[in-house]
């Protein structure tokens, strides 16, 4: 069997002609002698009326009261529609497809509700539908625990289902189809003329998507890398290869730029400079107590900075504030990352990435960085002038990527 995962996104399943785009790229799969196992996410968005953020909705904005186990039996419902109609397109057009939830197609998770792991998958029924020549349309997003009760796997999640189900079933290759052509070098938003990667490695796609860029999931990516399973992500609508994720690319300095918006910068400061231990334990633990999560974080001999999302800055605030700890707070801040498998070897890389946004005009506030990416936090009215300034000093306009 030569098996190939096709994921369709939201969009991709949004309205009739999608629906039949979607549908052709299944056949056309199967026309080219592959046995496509197809996952889809629930269809359209917000407003729409099977979109997931519309289902939750018929509780969240009435105020009803409702359990996490609640919330996912009904969010789960978005793709188990879309696959019933999914494979309803494709018996229609004289293809024999088996809709199935995640929990028929065998995926097994931890009990997390709302952001559960797949823990493991039992292929058996898929590889029968499949051997007996049909098509199975998996509902993405969901699976099932021990105790029979019905899971989702956090926002974004039925990337996941198609990288899973690819590696458990050893698939040649999982494709991602979306509204855009690939992953980019940079936010077309910025910079319109930003161009499609052609070929990027895993662990570089995984720190774009955890730095802002939306196109696939990261938790997504780390599975396909950990399997060994190619990942194609591509436009169901235009006529283009895509971006094909795998660890076989020549590694380049820079491949792309990501950035995220809607940052707080909180400076908590020691009471006590000469006792700086006591402080930063009492400090990190009143924030983990309200359960936010931090980034950016700088401990200094006396304070500690961070960032948190703008929403929960008050909370965040007011919870040191309470502990006795003077704190700064700098609202709409963001953080631009670039990204490069390439830049360990090379030295003045963050010379010239200093050096590009010092001539434009940007204040760095914060810097970090890891082996493969260097993030500087910066005012986020200055993000469009950032990243057009990233993209001209590490050329990601050059054709041949
Ligand atoms: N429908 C789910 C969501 O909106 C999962 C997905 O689309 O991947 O998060
Ligand atoms: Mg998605």
């Amino acid at each position: 069997m030569r098996i190939i995962v096709q994921k369709f996104g939201g969009t991709s399943v949004g309205d009739e002609e999608a629906r039949l785009k979607a549908r052709d790229r299944v056949i056309s799969a199967k026309k080219q002698g592959f046995d496509p196992v197809v996952v889809v996410s629930a269809m359209g968005r917000r407003p729409g009326p099977y979109a997931t953020d519309s289902l939750l909705d018929l509780v969240r904005s009435k105020g009803l009261p409702m359990d996490a186990r609640g919330l996912d039996l009904l969010a789960s419902c978005g793709e188990v529609i879309s696959c019933v109609v999914m494979a309803g397109y494709l018996k229609a057009a004289g293809y024999e497809a088996v809709p199935l939830t995640g929990a028929q197609a065998g995926i097994r998770t931890d009990a997390q509700f709302g952001d559960a792991s797949i823990q493991g998958i039992n292929t058996a029924r898929l590889l029968d539908v499949l051997a007996s020549g049909q098509i199975p349309v998996v509902a993405g997003f969901q699976g099932v625990t021990d105790d029979g009760e019905i899971t989702t796997l956090g926002r974004g999640g039925s990337d996941t289902t198609a990288t899973a189900l690819g590696v458990a079933l050893r698939a040649e290759c999982v494709e991602i189809y979306t509204d855009v052509e690939g992953v980019m070098t940079v936010d077309p938003k910025i910079v319109p003329e930003a161009r499609l990667i052609s070929a990027i490695t895993y662990f570089e796609v995984e720190e774009l998507a955890n730095n802002g860029a939306k196109v696939v999931h990261p938790r997504a990516v780390h599975i396909a890398q950990q399997g060994g399973i190619p990942v194609r992500v591509r436009s169901t609508f235009a006529e283009s290869e895509g971006t094909f994720i795998t660890d076989d690319v020549a590694r380049r300095v820079i491949t792309g730029i990501a950035h995220v918006d809607g940052l707080a910068r909180i400076e908590a400061v020691y009471p006590n400079p000469a006792e700086p231990s006591r402080a930063r334990v009492a400090i990190l633990k009143a924030i983990s107590t309200i359960g936010i999560n931090v980034d950016f974080i700088n401990v200094t001999p006396r304070a500690i900075l961070f960032t948190v999302k703008d929403e929960f800055a008050k909370a965040v605030e007011e919870a040191l504030r309470s502990e006795g700890f003077a704190c700064h707070v700098m609202a709409e801040c963001a953080k631009v990352s670039v990204v490069g498998a390439g830049m360990q070897e090379v030295p003045g890389v963050m010379a010239r990435v200093v050096e590009a946004l010092h001539r434009a005009g940007v204040h760095i506030m914060q810097t970090v960085d890891s082996e493969i990416t260097i993030s500087c936090l910066i005012d986020q009215a200055s993000v469009a002038q950032a990243v057009r300034a990233l993209y001209d000093e590490f050329d990601l306009g050059a054709p041949g990527m």
